[in-house]
């Protein structure tokens, strides 16, 4: 069930907090989750308890108040959280990567104030590098810095920013004007409560409701200088390498939603009975949760190796873009075939397999289509 395989290198205390987020997970975010996926309410409502829990600051490093955790504990976790809501996964996951960034690229001064409060409520990371003319082709940012006293101002409006509603600390692209350079894409770390600032809800999202996605104008708000993030005209590379490791969060989301699935499937077959037999007695049905099976194995086996190559230090891009092409559409397969198992009541949203179906379509979409992780892998490994 779990996403390390049977006798994987975790220390005894990693078990037991993975154990203790999967009891909290379905006790306490299964219920909120199917509200969220209701009325579009938020995961905003469980920051402080994620907090508490020290989900919101895992991988930051214990010299900075983080629990350090290893990458492969971290994409564990994602994965159980998953399965009880695919919505707060995804809310740590882009947190976490935010986190992630500033700690490899930042300035010391920022990896003291944002990084060494990371883990608190009110200290909260989007990743905002989308537009609306500007998606899988990112380098197209229209978003603008020009140089201010003190540092930059930043003018543009960015799309589709997951935990955008509540977030602090928005992880920002653009092109400094000014410059002689083509190369002339920033990464800027914009405070929040800065002026300029507007936050717009995305509504009638397909899935993960709760997740909040939102539409960021950014009106000439100031940035100080030690705010840039890495070099100018690094821009693009700070992001892209975020991405690399990103990407495994959101196959581990996919793998969460996926063993729902198929758990749910398992336990329908049992008790569903036709002909006068339990449903999962046919071939047919057996069939699709014997292939679902063995897609899970495979999904979580290449998202386990790729955090596990993030802890050694070993390049990453393939591998995690592996990982996220192959889980991400394995689990939109085991969410079709988990309806499919349920017949008419998998249609019915008082199923879960109905919002899990919709909650899975996006991993094939955000921070990289099927697509582009296709043109991830075909580039690295040219370049081997
Ligand atoms: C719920 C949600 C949350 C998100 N959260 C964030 C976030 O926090 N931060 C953020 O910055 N962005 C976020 N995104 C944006 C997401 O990363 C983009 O939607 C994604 O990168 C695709 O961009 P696009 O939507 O503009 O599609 P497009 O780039 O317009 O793509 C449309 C289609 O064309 C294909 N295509 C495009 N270029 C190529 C190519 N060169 N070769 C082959 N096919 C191609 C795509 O694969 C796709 O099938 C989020 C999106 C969603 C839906």
């Amino acid at each position: 069930m779990s996403l390390a395989p049977p006798g994987a290198d975790i220390s005894d205390d990693h078990r037991m907090m993975i154990e203790a987020v999967t009891e909290y997970a379905e006790a306490e975010l299964l219920p909120r989750d199917r509200r969220w996926d209701a009325d579009e309410s938020s995961v905003a409502e469980v920051l402080p308890q994620l907090a508490e829990m020290g989900l919101l600051n895992m991988t930051v490093p214990e010299d900075l108040n983080g629990l350090g955790c290893q990458y492969r504990v971290y994409a564990a976790i994602l994965h159980e959280l998953s399965r009880w809501s695919p919505s707060v996964a995804v809310t740590i996951s882009v947190h976490s990567m935010v986190g992630n960034n500033i700690r490899k690229f930042a300035t010391d001064a920022l990896r003291q104030e944002p990084l060494a409060n990371w883990g608190e409520a009110g200290h909260f990371g989007a990743f905002c590098l989308s537009e609306a003319g500007a998606g899988s082709d990112a380098g197209a940012t229209t978003t603008r810095a020009v140089r201010a006293d003190g540092g930059f101002r930043v003018t543009g409006e960015k799309m589709w920013i997951t935990n955008g509603m509540h977030a602090r600390w928005f992880l920002t692209l653009a092109r400094l004007e000014g410059t002689s350079s083509k190369k002339n894409l920033c990464a800027f770390l914009i405070d929040g409560n800065e002026e300029g600032i507007g936050r717009t809800k995305i509504h009638g999202k397909m899935g993960i409701r709760g997740s909040e996605t939102a539409v960021i104008s950014l009106d000439n708000v100031f940035v100080p200088e030690n705010h840039l993030v890495g070099e100018v005209g690094q821009g693009l590379q700070v992001f892209l390498a975020s991405l690399n490791e990103g990407r495994i969060g959101i196959a581990a989301q996919a793998t969460g939603i996926a063993e729902a699935c198929l758990a749910e499937s398992i336990s329908y077959a049992r008790q569903r009975e036709q002909f006068g037999r339990p449903i999962g007695k046919f071939q047919a049905v057996a069939d699709m949760i014997a292939q679902s099976a063995a897609e899970l194995e495979a999904a979580k086996l290449l998202t386990w190796r790729a955090a596990c190559n993030v802890d050694a230090g070993a390049p990453v891009p393939a591998e995690s873009a592996m990982a996220k092409l192959y889980a991400s559409e394995a689990a939109n397969r085991i969410a079709y075939r988990a309806v499919q198992v349920h017949g008419g009541t998998g249609y019915v949203n008082e199923c879960r397999v109905e919002q899990l179906y919709r909650d899975a379509r996006v991993t094939t979409i955000y921070e990289g289509t099927s697509e582009v992780q296709r043109i991830v892998i075909g580039r690295a490994l040219a370049a081997r």
